[in-house]
């Protein structure tokens, strides 16, 4: 007999689209498939290896048989060395018998947290631009608020532009720094402008701080921090920018028992826990400072992708202060960011992203990624200017 095709969706699947990445990895493929050189300026994973002490501990692993399920919370171990990276880093102090969770990567750490705190109808504030936080407040069958960045503010959040958006449904606020896309870096005065907002309004607080590690400008301040912040932020980082550990799927979250009492449950069934290898691979990631190398090859490349911008006066956009993208404006003479993009891309071979990708507030600047060497980086440019040059 034979087998009919079957077209099913749930509803909420309707606000949930493939990503507008997607379009660009695609045509990066055919063409390269074709043999043109492409530049990649896009993609969002650090392009250097997993320092060898990582790679050695995971290896260690495998070889003496941890192969086997965690605790939902993952390992001992690590829990511990993350709460001590909590203490030294940002002072917080947090048990790790009940107040950190290890995740597959800060995806789902994003993803657990909003589905066991959010409920249906509820809004949730996201950065504008922003990484992709709506898939999983779709999931949760809420709404996704976007508030404004500032580009005049280096992209700081504008707390008056938060504040226009919350309504009686709003029960979350998600705040992401150092930013992707933008790079930019909240400030302690902005940082307590958002504690202001969230006691008054009485938010749960979403901290991303997962570029914590790659600054360039200033420092980071973690939002738990703040004064009457603790009990209600969940702080989410992980293994993959600073360490290049894209494919370990390695994340976390930290937060007050009372929120993570909910989180913890739903984190049974997602994926029960971490991988066991990557896990131990994560608590020698915490022991030292192996990601420096890789923070000073992304500063110097950053000073590189700053100079170029400078010196193309068709295009603009604040120094990123963190993590390893700058998003300017695109020329004038193009009509929009997305065929800007894709006409550089099929023109030059030169592959970004359009900043509409990452939200309203993209629209007309598209992102760079500092994510290839710096001679490639500086022919990347120079594609730039000839694109720009043949206008
Ligand atoms: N949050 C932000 C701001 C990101 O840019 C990314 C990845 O690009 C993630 C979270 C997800 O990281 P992970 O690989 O740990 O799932």
């Amino acid at each position: 007999m034979e087998s009919q095709e079957i077209n099913m969706q749930a509803k909420r699947m309707s606000n949930i689209p493939f990503s507008g990445i997607r379009e660009i990895f695609e045509e990066c493929g055919q063409l390269e498939a074709r043999g043109k050189d492409i530049v990649h300026m896009e993609i969002g994973r650090p392009d250097f290896d997993t320092p060898e002490p990582i790679k050695e501990a995971g290896r260690n692993a495998i070889s003496s048989g941890e192969v086997h399920y965690t605790s939902n919370y993952g390992i001992k171990e690590l829990r511990r060395r993350i709460t001590e990276k909590f203490e030294s880093d940002n002072s917080l102090i947090y048990d790790p018998e009940e107040e950190v969770i290890v995740t597959s990567g800060a995806t789902e750490a994003i993803f657990i947290t909003i589905l066991s705190l959010v409920d249906p109808g509820e809004e949730v504030l996201i950065p504008d631009p922003h990484w992709t936080y709506e898939p999983a407040i779709e999931a949760a069958s809420a709404h996704p608020v976007p508030y404004q960045l500032d580009p005049e503010n280096r992209f700081q959040p504008d707390p008056d532009t938060i504040r226009s958006q919350i309504t009686v449904d709003t029960s979350m606020l998600i705040v992401n720094s150092p930013h992707n896309p933008t790079g930019g870096v909240i400030n302690k005065q902005t940082g307590k402008q958002i504690r202001d907002i969230a006691v008054e309004h009485d938010l749960v607080v979403l901290s991303d701080e997962i570029y914590e590690k790659i600054i360039y400008d200033g420092i980071h301040h973690s939002l738990a921090k703040f004064d009457g912040m603790f009990n209600r932020t969940i702080t989410v980082n992980g293994f993959s920018k600073a360490y290049s550990m894209t494919g370990w799927r390695l994340g976390y979250l930290a937060g007050p028992d009372s929120l993570l009492d909910a989180i913890i449950r739903l984190r049974q069934y997602t994926s029960t826990c971490a991988s066991s290898i990557s896990q131990h691979a994560g608590c020698r990631a915490l022991e030292g400072e192996l990601h420096k190398p890789l923070v000073d090859a992304f500063s110097e490349r950053r000073q590189t992708v700053v100079n170029r911008i400078e010196d193309i006066p068709q295009i603009d956009c604040p120094e990123p202060a963190g993590a390893f993208y700058a998003m300017p404006t695109i020329p004038e003479c193009a009509d929009s960011d997305r065929d800007f993009v894709l006409s550089l891309l099929r023109q030059e071979g030169v592959a970004t992203v359009p900043g509409s990708v990452f939200g309203t507030a993209g629209n007309g600047r598209f992102r760079i990624a500092f994510t290839s060497p710096i001679d490639r980086l500086e022919e990347g440019f120079d594609r730039i200017e000839h694109w720009i040059e043949n206008q």
